[in-house]
């Protein structure tokens, strides 16, 4: 046993702050996407969904921002000119009559989501020529229960622009707020007044928006916990039903823009941990619940009702259009190319833009169901997943569960028989014991070593 025990405390490293862990916002991650899957798998994976006939979910990427901020993951176009978006769009609608000849026209688009960049660096006209276009070519759908949702920048709209988004059929915000800490905010360059968020929460709600989200990011540099502790403090001042709680990923040779964030001004390991600490007791005082992931909501948000109830959400299967964008059917994750250029020189070409994927084994989705299970509901039942993969997730998930005993010393997560319980010390740490089952980590995981076991 002495080689397992060492290795394990190796292994350790693994369950700390400081080690990456993705955001898990599908599994596997973009970077397992490979050049060898292309147009032709999606457009038949397209058609092979339509006898499934699950509804669809749009996702739009608009990738344009006025000024760019030093902690941006998302490789924006940053550029003043306000035409740009006209060619942008007529692409997006070339995209969409590509998409649309191999879906049953019946399908309908439960949830829109339009992201960026800024959705509103577009002007109103630019805004409703989207709508039009996405309703010439989808069946979009009209009634309450839809989703419709889009990213604001409070930066870039006022309440006319809340005021359009209504009257286009949008039902959701999602605020970006960040730190409202001026000395954060100095920092990542992205000034931003409290009052901005203020006067759009209020209108919002005067509209009749639902579940407006703001979204907080937690490691940004210069960022304290008596500096987060403000933030909190105003942010639940403002009352929104639902709170995003991101981590800052600083990986400056991916996302060069953040070469100008100082690492000495990063908060370290100990202090993030204290800030999410103090956040988690925060919020749970002010009667927001935990919703797993980053996801938290006031306890009379339909989230937390379907979560009580035991309500699961609806499946659907995800297109995404724009450059960058993910789609995600079944079996497929495609995605489209990274830069403008190319995008629009595969649409320019008539052919679907395609540029990367990956094609889900059995045993990808059974990793990606055991991660979304731990992050979203903080526990995972080996019987239940092995029941619903017709199969012995135990003897299956070896490796992982191998990675976790070390998970299980630190205190982190806790066995009950089949039942892996994430402690109140180890959600804090949640992507990082997730990246546990991650069978194409973005950094080497340790390995069982025969002799080992
Ligand atoms: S963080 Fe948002 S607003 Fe800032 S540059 Fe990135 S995409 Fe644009």
């Amino acid at each position: 046993m002495p080689a397992r025990a060492s290795a394990a405390d190796r292994d350790g490293a693994l369950f700390s702050a400081a080690s990456p862990a993705p955001a898990y916002a599908f599994y596997p991650t973009t970077h397992a996407l490979s050049d060898d899957i292309g147009a032709e798998d999606y457009r038949q994976a397209l058609e092979h969904s339509n006898a499934a006939a699950r509804p669809l979910a749009l996702y739009v990427h608009l990738p344009f921002c006025r000024q760019a901020c030093f902690h941006c993951t998302r490789q924006p176009v940053i550029t003043s000119d306000t035409r740009l978006p006209e060619s942008y769009l007529s692409r997006l609608d070339r995209e969409m009559v590509l998409i649309r000849r191999h879906l049953d026209p019946a399908r309908e688009v439960r949830s829109l989501h339009w992201g960026g960049g800024t959705p509103t660096f577009l002007g109103l006209n630019q805004l409703s020529d989207l709508i039009d276009r996405l309703d010439a070519r989808f069946r979009l759908a009209s009634d309450r229960g839809r989703e419709y949702l889009v990213e604001i920048d409070p930066r870039e709209a006022d309440v006319l622009t809340l005021r359009h988004l209504e009257a286009l059929g949008f039902n959701r915000l999602s605020l970006e707020v960040l730190d409202l800490d001026p000395e954060v905010q100095q920092a990542i360059n992205r000034i931003q007044g409290r009052g901005l968020t203020e006067q759009l929460i209020d209108e919002a709600e005067r509209l009749g928006f639902h579940s407006v989200n703001l979204d907080l990011i937690i490691g940004l540099p210069r960022q304290t916990r008596d500096g987060f502790t403000a933030t909190l403090a105003q942010v639940i001042a403002m009352a929104p039903e639902r709170l995003s709680l991101f981590h800052y990923r600083h990986h400056p040779e991916r996302f060069p823009i953040q070469r100008h964030i100082r690492i000495a001004e990063l908060p370290g390991p100990q202090e993030t941990l204290a800030m999410m600490d103090t956040a988690y007791r925060m919020l749970a005082a002010a009667g927001y619940v935990h919703l797993g992931r980053e996801r938290f909501a006031r306890s009379d948000d339909r989230l937390t009702k379907d979560r009580l109830a035991g309500r699961k959400c609806e499946r659907h299967d995800l297109l995404g259009l724009g450059v960058t964008a993910v789609s995600r059917l079944e079996d497929l994750h495609v995605r489209n190319p990274l830069t403008l250029e190319a995008y629009e020189a595969a649409l320019d070409q008539g052919r679907l833009a395609t540029a990367a994927g990956h094609r889900l084994s059995l045993d990808d989705r059974l990793r990606g169901a055991a991660i979304e299970t731990l992050m979203s509901e903080l526990t995972l039942d080996l019987a239940a997943l092995g029941d619903a993969f017709d199969l012995d997730a135990e003897a299956h998930l070896a490796e992982p569960l191998w990675r976790l005993a070390v998970a299980e010393r630190e205190g982190l997560v806790e066995r009950q028989d089949q039942r892996l319980l994430v402690t109140a010390k180890g959600r804090l740490l949640v992507r990082q014991l997730a990246t546990a089952f991650d069978a194409y980590p973005l950094t080497p995981l340790p390995r069982q070593s025969s002799h080992a076991s």
